[in-house]
């Protein structure tokens, strides 16, 4: 079966068709600046088209420019666009009523939205983008796979914050967690690839990119995650704090006269390394003024490898050991100056990397990077959110 992967973010639609039958991709696209000019992106095999300026009004305008494109006959790699048998929808947030994909429905739509004040960035460019899709392709399933799905497994002392309780039930503020897609899919191939039994394993799941997490995952499920009521809480990022005493809100508000939009600005995108450095959010810029000395840049490895640190060994203790250390993602997977920082130290835990390997490995491919006398298998996992809502679309159709 050929399924669509449809990604849709506030100004931007990223798509990827994909063979079932052979887990492979087709080609992909990304529409950029939607609302705003518009970029268009894509490749199928040898054919490419970079950043070409093309007129993108709408989400519905980039659906139908990618529809165009996999038919079109030169660029195309399809005869019909009714080739497609199915399309998965990548959802951020899923709120409580959505804890499993779902076949979407008109119905299921509304019900999709009464979640967005819970995600109002991130989930109506999502449910405009299904919206979308769903009037140009009505025929086919269209699937929606949430985020936070992964999470559910939580136990609710770890999902509960210790704030009046009434607030929990009155709206709905619990942990969620985010970035589960991926999670979800580089333990289950970490478990494959070490011929291990993901329901006999505990796992620490390192998602480090611009935005990044670190996930707990016992026999299986997620018993506990970084990021909380949205993907602010956890460790620093690219431009995000992570967390901090929640009383430098109030303190600075106060003192600083600012807006509640004001302050969540400075918390999502002034902050993190950006912040703290004063110039770069990018991890690579990061290295290199460190390399050259620059001190505050040496500050942000030294915060963010300490956070990650903590985080493992919090999560060891929760779930009573680690068997299997993860690193994906923009950062995990491409940085061996994190991975090092990351784990240095760590091997009274029994996580220890073999030094030479982290600085040669070949990218884009499972790598364990365990020094032969560790205890805890320390492996790269390239992450691949698409193939997993793509296995999940599947799933559930057949089902
Ligand atoms: P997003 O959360 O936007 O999906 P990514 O997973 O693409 O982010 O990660 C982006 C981060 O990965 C950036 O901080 C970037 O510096 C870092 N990164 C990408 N490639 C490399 C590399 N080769 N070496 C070090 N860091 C890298």
């Amino acid at each position: 079966m050929y399924v669509l992967v449809i990604n849709s973010g506030s100004s931007s639609l990223k798509y990827q068709l994909l063979d079932m039958s052979k887990n492979e991709l087709l080609a992909k696209g990304v529409c950029e600046k939607i609302g705003s000019g518009g970029m268009f992106s894509y490749q199928a095999g040898n054919i490419k088209i970079k950043e070409k300026p093309m007129e993108i009004a709408t989400h519905e305008d980039a659906i139908r420019i990618a529809m165009e494109t996999l038919t079109d006959a030169v660029a195309g790699i399809l005869k019909d666009i009714r080739q497609i048998g199915a399309v998965g929808h990548r959802i951020v947030h899923g709120g409580e009523n959505f804890i499993k994909p779902v076949i979407v429905s008109r119905g299921v739509l509304e019900e999709m939205k009464k979640n967005t004040i819970l995600a109002p960035l991130h989930n109506p460019p999502a449910e405009k983008g299904v919206e979308a899709c769903m009037k140009l392709l009505p025929e086919i399933p269209h699937v929606a796979v949430f985020d936070t799905s992964f999470y559910t497994s939580i136990p609710d002392y770890a999902y509960v914050y210790p704030i009046p309780y009434k607030y929990y039930e009155k709206h709905k503020i619990r942990r969620y967690g985010f970035h589960g897609t991926s999670h979800n899919y580089v333990t289950g191939r970490a478990a494959e690839f070490i011929g291990r039994d993901i329901k006999q394993i505990k796992i620490v799941s390192c998602h480090l990119g611009n935005g990044s997490s670190i996930t707990a995952v016992k026999n299986g499920r997620s018993v506990d995650t970084t990021m909380g009521f949205t993907p602010l809480e956890g460790l620093m990022m690219g431009t995000r704090s992570g967390t901090i005493d929640p009383s430098i809100i109030t303190f600075l508000m106060r003192e600083e006269n600012l807006s509640p939009k004001q302050m969540e600005d400075i918390l999502n995108k002034k902050s993190g390394f950006g912040g703290v450095s004063g110039k770069y959010t990018d991890w690579r810029d990061i290295c290199s003024a460190s390399e050259n000395g620059e001190q505050r840049a040496m500050l942000v490895q030294k915060i963010i490898s300490a956070q990650i640190k903590k985080y493992i060994g919090g999560f060891a203790a929760v779930m009573g050991g680690v068997d299997v250390l993860i690193f994906t993602a923009g950062i995990g997977e491409n940085s061996c100056d994190m991975r090092a920082l990351a784990t240095d130290g760590l091997e009274f835990l029994g996580i220890k990397i073999n030094r030479e390997l982290n600085e040669n490995m070949p990218l884009g491919v499972n790598v364990d990077l365990s020094a032969s006398d560790a205890m805890v298998k320390t492996l790269v996992i390239p992450t691949n959110e698409e193939l997993m809502i793509a296995n999940e679309t599947v799933n559930i159709i057949k089902s």
